[in-house]
């Protein structure tokens, strides 16, 4: 591969940060430079599924775990693991394979190097929610399920307003051990209930390993929380999972270091991930947190996964959120993921950044011509 080519494919080695500098221009003595190795084999067009499986035979002989990508003009697989003096370059004589290249960016399987086209990650429900296509989903809800009437009339009231995933804490990470908690099992079983009666996909959150039978038994979509994000033991069985993952940026971690969240769910063989930018902690005051947009054309640039905002955590203040909503569209994310509350000011959690549905609602007309705008739909 040309220098050129690798640059453009490997845009972190452009600008590097201290941590991919390292990890893209090795030396040899201080870093045994096996995570440069890491291969996709490119199928030509049309190869056989015969030919596919071949080639994923053949990399786990080299003891590496090989994820097929299967695109829509043609297949790669990923060879994955920590491969020192394997010689995959042999690989580029299997019949059926175009070229193996080297994946040079830190994360591997979320990289656009090892999928050009963007995923489209279904939310689950009866209403054809998906984040990555030309429709942009509008998930809402409260951001704690409070009691049954509470939520089934906001689910009825967000979908009315245009979305089709419904979010709601079941389990809640509170910075204070004192605060509401969340209705715990109680409050899965009503999102399901909701799920029932209007056909919404279901988001809510888990937030620890021994979690995962019961959120999955209820859930549509398993929002991992800002403050899990570098909890890899969570991340590791959420992959092992097939449900679709709502992975929220840390407070304080980098792009790379998100990315490399995903990866550890994707590395467990799920690709369905859809990362959630909900602002992070700056010196700033007038906001809870500080929403950085720029990151969906970024993530768009280097990934393949859908970017969806939360506006709500991103700001803290409800009369930022319409505004945020239309300009992360502009921006071209694939999603926004808002809190909304008929009665903000008794709600228990959040309530001083949870729009009502009637905002919602207004703020759709808007939205709608945003995003024919920027080609998309919502
Ligand atoms: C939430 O969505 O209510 C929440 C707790 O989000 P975060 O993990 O982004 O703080
Ligand atoms: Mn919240």
């Amino acid at each position: 591969m040309s220098l050129s080519l690798a640059k453009e494919l490997n845009p972190l080695n452009t600008e590097p940060q201290a941590e991919s500098r390292r990890l893209s221009t090795p030396n040899p003595k201080k870093n045994p430079p096996s995570k440069e190795h890491e291969m996709i084999v490119v199928m030509e067009q049309g190869a056989s599924d015969a030919q596919i499986q071949h080639v994923a035979q053949l990399i786990r002989e080299l003891g590496l775990t090989d994820h097929i990508i299967k695109g829509t003009e043609r297949t790669v697989i990923a060879a994955i693991g920590d491969d020192r003096a394997k010689n995959k370059e042999n690989l580029e004589t299997v019949p059926g394979v175009e070229k193996v290249m080297p994946v040079l960016a830190p994360y591997k399987m979320a990289s656009r190097e090892v999928k050009k086209e963007r995923s489209v990650v279904p939310l689950g429900g009866t209403l054809g929610a998906s984040a990555g296509g030309k429709k942009v989903c509008l998930i809402a809800g409260p951001c704690s399920v409070e009691s049954r009437p509470q939520l089934l009339n906001c689910a009825q009231a967000v979908k009315a307003a245009g979305a089709t995933a419904l979010r709601g804490g079941a389990f809640k990470p509170r910075t204070s051990p004192y605060a509401f908690q969340g209705m715990g099992e109680e409050g899965l079983k009503i999102l399901a209930e909701a799920r029932d009666l209007t056909g919404l996909a279901v988001v809510t959150e888990i937030m620890a390993v021994d979690q995962i039978d019961l959120v999955c038994k209820y859930a549509d979509v398993l929002q991992v929380g800002a403050r899990n994000m570098q909890n890899y033991n969570l991340l590791w069985a959420v992959g092992d999972t097939r449900k679709t993952v709502l992975l929220k940026r840390g407070l304080s971690a980098t792009l790379e270091e998100f990315l490399l969240a995903a990866e550890y769910i994707m590395s467990k063989g799920n690709p369905n991930v859809i990362l959630c930018e909900r602002g992070i902690r700056t010196f700033e005051t007038y906001c809870r947190n500080t929403l950085p947009l720029a990151i969906v054309p970024e993530v768009h640039r280097i990934s393949h996964l859908p970017i969806v905002i939360d506006p709500s955590q991103g700001t803290g203040h409800a009369h930022l959120v319409p505004d945020m909503c239309k300009a992360a569209i502009a921006a071209g994310a694939d999603g926004l993921i808002i809190e909304a509350h008929d009665d903000p000011e008794h709600a228990l959690t959040d309530g001083a950044q949870s729009i009502t549905p009637k905002t919602l609602k207004e703020m759709m007309v808007t939205l709608r011509k945003i995003a024919t705008a920027v080609d998309r739909e919502i």
